[in-house]
């Protein structure tokens, strides 16, 4: 059971509302704590860029454009149907993966409330 609530404190926004039960799973998991300070600390790392904006080395631009010619002419590389399939098969198991938390959730509430 744990790592369905591990998994599903993993990929809900920070901030974002919990179930009662991933919320009393988050304080005691350590799995969970230690991924709540790694964002924490990105944020805290992103939080003090404020408004600086670095500039680009002067090579950057002509680095990438080569780089993206070099991608389309491999024979290997997959349409862009085939890429748009994967984002929304990706998509789909994220969002099936959210229903079953929050069912997860109701069935767990469903089985604490006395009938
Ligand atoms: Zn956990």
């Amino acid at each position: 059971m744990s790592s369905a609530l591990c998994r599903l404190n993993a990929v809900l926004p920070p901030g974002a509302r919990r179930a009662p039960v991933a919320r009393a799973h988050a304080r005691s998991c350590l799995r969970c704590q230690a991924m709540e300070a790694r964002r924490r600390g990105l944020r805290r790392g992103l939080d003090a860029l404020g408004d600086e904006v670095l500039a680009a080395p002067p090579y950057l631009a002509a680095a990438v454009m080569s780089r993206l010619g070099d991608q389309r002419s491999r024979p290997g590389r997959p349409r862009r149907d085939a890429r748009l399939a994967r984002i929304a098969a990706a998509g789909a198991g994220v969002g099936a993966a959210a229903a079953a938390a929050v069912l997860t959730g109701v069935a767990l509430r469903k089985a604490r409330t006395p009938a």
